[in-house]
């Protein structure tokens, strides 16, 4: 990025996004100073030839810009020391996202950028609406809080689609974010403990879609409602989506047909019916914006609908790794709580359930509603004695230890009841007892279940 050419730029924070950060401004001429609580990133740094510094002895007067990785505090509970720095200093602070804006400002103005988030639902959507344009022979560019950093990406140009999810964290320092369409699809209770407050967290939500050419909005939570109704009076070009059919201007599912509504018109557009990783609720709401982005960016029809049924779906989210006969194998390791574990049961029936791993606080007790639909559980790690007490005497239960014990146990169970028998890895914990991470854990079971006799496995 030349944006910052002949300028000295500070930065915080050297995992993958700083580290592109760093580089991108030292490759458009910028001088970059960057520093890191952890040694071990600052060797990294240094190694790739980026001049590190303690920005406690640095001369800020020298300093334009102050870069600050997405992932430390800016304002909540306090700001980091270097922030504090930086603003004792009078020196702007932002983020990637920012670089970003101000490259294509200067250098692609009308490049095609559209920019998503919510609180859930963000990677589904991205990848989603990535693959949709891919496959309708469009130059995308994908990244940003998903996958690849956005400064690693190739810079905008006209023909260029930037497709980038944004946390609320980028969005916080990225204050001349504009896209050409922004999409904002949903809003719960998270990360309040880095804004402090519900309503800081909406302020920095809408901030991504006030600001854009399209703002396409779920608004099937009452704050994301509100944000719709504020951008529609200031004038806002708003789409609405929605899991309900509504006689607004926008996409919206009615069952598992997806409508898009203009003027006075309803045009079925596609059947969500069939597409095994875009399964549940949750999805249709994924797939409505989606193709209210493709239609706004003039993707015709049957192109839409062919990227829907292509779709592989992302790992560990509810992805299907294969089937026995007429028994499905399901990896959704990333659900690390109840709330995730929820949109899983809701979507199937007759589910032989792995669980555990390390609980998170109220453990399984919200999941009570869904028991009646769990045929047997099969409990795994640190969380086992919480959950065999939750699950009581009217869930089936074993007490397996292991993953590789569950999914033994589980197939053989799933296979002696056939139809519609679903093998869940859902396990409404993190990972940390038994694995590095959920990636690993999700992994480690689509690894056990195409090693079982007789699979079928999916995508392998
Ligand atoms: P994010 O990138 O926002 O974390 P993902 O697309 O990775 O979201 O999905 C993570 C989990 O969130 C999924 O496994 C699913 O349980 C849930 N989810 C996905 N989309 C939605 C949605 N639109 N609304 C609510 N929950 C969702």
């Amino acid at each position: 990025v030349t944006s910052f050419a002949g300028k000295t730029v500070a930065l915080f924070g050297l995992g993958g996004s700083g580290l592109a950060t760093a580089l991108a401004l030292k490759e458009g001429g910028a001088r970059v100073i960057a520093c890191d609580d952890n040694p071990a990133k600052m060797a990294e740094a240094g190694a790739k030839d980026i001049e590190t510094a303690d920005l406690r002895n640095i001369d800020w007067s020298e300093v334009s810009s102050f870069i600050l990785s997405p992932g430390v505090p800016l304002t909540h509970p306090e700001p980091h020391w270097s922030a504090k720095l930086a603003r004792e200093a009078d020196v702007e602070i932002i983020g990637d996202i920012e670089l970003f804006c101000r490259e294509r400002a200067k250098t692609a103005p009308n490049a095609p950028f559209i920019a998503i988030t919510g609180t859930n639902g963000k990677s589904t959507t991205t990848a989603l609406i990535a693959h949709i344009l891919r496959q309708a022979g469009h130059d995308v560019q994908m990244g940003g809080n998903i996958g690849t950093a956005i400064l690693s990406l190739e810079l905008p140009a006209d023909n260029r689609i930037h497709v980038i999810e944004c946390s609320s964290f980028q969005i916080d320092l990225a204050p001349s974010l504009a896209p050409t369409i922004g999409v904002h699809l949903n809003l719960s209770p998270d990360h309040i403990d880095r804004h402090g407050t519900m309503e800081l967290y909406a302020a920095i939500k809408e901030r991504l879609v006030a600001k854009a050419g399209l703002a396409v909005i779920g608004v099937d939570d009452p704050m994301s409602r509100a944000i719709a109704d504020a951008c529609e009076a200031k004038g806002v070009n708003v789409a609405r989506v929605s899991v309900e059919p509504l006689n607004v201007k926008g996409v919206f599912a009615d069952g598992e047909t997806l409508v898009s509504v203009t003027g006075a018109d309803a045009v079925p557009l596609a059947n969500l019916s069939g597409i095994g990783s875009l399964r549940g609720a949750h999805n249709a709401q994924n797939a409505a914006a989606a193709i209210a982005i493709a239609l706004a960016l003039n993707v015709p029809a049957d192109e839409i609908r062919s990227g829907l049924h292509t779709f592989p779906g992302l790992p560990h989210r509810m992805e299907e790794v294969g089937h026995i006969g007429e028994a499905l194998f399901i990896n959704d390791s990333k659900a690390t709580n109840a709330d995730s574990t929820e949109k899983a049961l809701k979507s199937f029936d007759d589910i032989f359930w792995i669980l555990g791993g390390k609980a998170k606080e109220g453990g399984i007790e919200p999941l009570k509603p869904y028991f009646p639909k769990i045929r047997k559980a099969y409990l795994i790690g640190a969380a086992s004695d919480e959950f065999a007490k939750t699950l009581g005497t009217q869930v089936p239960h074993v007490h397996c230890g292991t993953l590789d014990k569950a999914v033994a146990q589980a197939a053989s169970d799933a296979q002696s009841l056939g139809a519609h028998a679903v093998v869940l890895l859902s396990p409404a914990c993190a990972s940390y007892d038994q694995f590095p991470n959920y990636e690993v854990r999700g992994n480690h079971f689509r690894d056990l279940v195409r090693a079982l006799p007789g699979i079928e496995a999916r995508g392998a």
